[in-house]
């Protein structure tokens, strides 16, 4: 874990107390799935719990501030996440160039 990792923890935002993921009724390493280690059925159990959860809505936004490539946070896995990025900057991209066609005209 790297220092910038450990001020994360620490400078933890109160909404994450709510989060259903650190009550101690699941197990931790379901938000921490590593490839080939039972990582679908990790996910998925994540994921479950994240679609209760009544913080959702910020853990999705903080996870996306703070460029999270790793967990489960807001119901997403960090590849969703990144896809759901790239459609979103690419969407952005053709709008901008777009507008600046319609400019030129
Ligand atoms: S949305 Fe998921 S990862 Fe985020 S606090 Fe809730 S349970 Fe944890």
């Amino acid at each position: 874990m790297s220092v910038t990792d450990t001020l994360k923890i620490i400078a933890s935002p109160d909404w994450m107390a709510d989060g259903l993921c650190g009550n101690g009724d699941y197990d931790p390493d379901d938000w921490y799935p590593e490839p080939g280690d039972d990582y679908g059925t990790k996910v998925e159990r994540a994921q479950r719990v994240c679609r209760i959860c009544p913080v959702i809505a910020k853990c999705l936004r903080w996870a996306y501030e703070e460029d999270d490539t790793w967990a489960v946070l807001g119901g997403m896995t960090a590849k969703q996440r990144s896809r759901v990025k790239n459609r979103i900057t690419r969407k952005r991209n053709e709008w901008k160039a777009q507008r600046n066609r319609s400019v030129c005209v």
